[in-house]
């Protein structure tokens, strides 16, 4: 799997859009790996996880041709991880091509908030050229060429989050945002699986432990767990992302801070070869 990190920010960006912090203001400065935009991974050609509102700038500054993305996951139905007026630029007016039927995958309130939205508009999903499926904490699914298995989260509970395994070709990717820290039942539910590549969430920071989001600690602690339970393959690739201005400082100082344990901070553009 060629995973592209599409965006590895938190909600508000990293610099956040008004704000002049000390952060925001060195990212500024400094550009490069430090901006971050919205949180969103695209793998291979044909499978997003999440599309908040910077995909139009995602696809200027990686390339990445969306047209041919046949599932999309989603998280949650938070507006950095997904933007109902991205699906609709998928209608004739507003695409000259068809593009591809795309299955949308996400729990109650994230199905029910697209249908909502179309439904407000007078629209049905097949204008969007979208197959809607609702799937529910614990479920393992196919989708086209991927086996997905969605797990848990303590993010936002009135939203049922949740966050993805991916197995392809006899590789398995966990892409975990946004989670705080996994349930019993998810833990558990990991106990099936060995990973190549496992990506989680450190939105808090260098900040105490968060209950919604995870801080650098935890992010640090959440894949020592994974690698204490033997959750790791030989080799296997760990990232940090979803990065907040509030609390992260520059990227330098999150590889440093992250290095000592084996995990590398995720950039926007960045792709790995999982
Ligand atoms: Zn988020
Ligand atoms: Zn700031
Ligand atoms: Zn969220």
């Amino acid at each position: 799997m060629r995973v592209l990190f599409l965006g590895t920010g938190a909600a508000e960006g990293y610099p956040a859009i008004f704000c002049e912090c000390a952060h925001c203001s060195t990212a500024r400065a400094l550009g490069g790996r430090n901006l971050r935009r919205r949180s969103a991974v695209l793998v291979n050609d044909d499978l997003l996880i999440d599309i908040g509102p910077d995909m139009v700038a995602s696809m200027h500054a990686t390339g990445a041709n969306f047209g041919r993305v046949s599932n999309l996951l989603v998280t949650h139905s938070h507006g950095d991880h997904v933007q109902l007026a991205n699906l609709y630029m998928r209608r004739q007016s507003f695409c000259a091509t068809t593009p591809a039927l795309m299955d949308v995958y996400g729990t109650p309130p994230t199905i029910e908030g697209i249908m909502g939205a179309a439904a407000a508009r007078s629209l049905a999903a097949d204008e969007f050229h979208l197959r809607l499926n609702t799937i529910r904490p614990g479920d393992s699914w196919q989708a086209g060429r991927y086996r997905v298995t969605a797990f848990a989260a303590a993010h936002a509970p009135e939203l049922t989050p949740v966050f993805f395994a991916l197995e392809q070709n006899g590789r398995t990717l966990l892409y975990a945002s946004d989670t705080g820290p996994f349930p019993a039942e998810t833990w558990e539910q990991l106990q099936d699986f060995a990973f190549d590549c496992v990506i989680i969430e450190s939105t808090m920071g260098i900040g105490p432990p968060g209950t919604h989001h995870l801080s650098m600690h935890q992010c640090v602690e959440h894949h020592q767990r994974l690698a204490d339970e033997g959750r790791l393959r030989p080799g296997a690739r760990q990232f940090a992302t979803h990065f907040s201005h509030n609390r992260t400082p520059p990227y330098l100082e999150c590889v440093d801070f992250f290095a000592p344990h084996g995990i590398e901070p995720a950039y926007d553009g960045l792709v790995v070869e999982v």
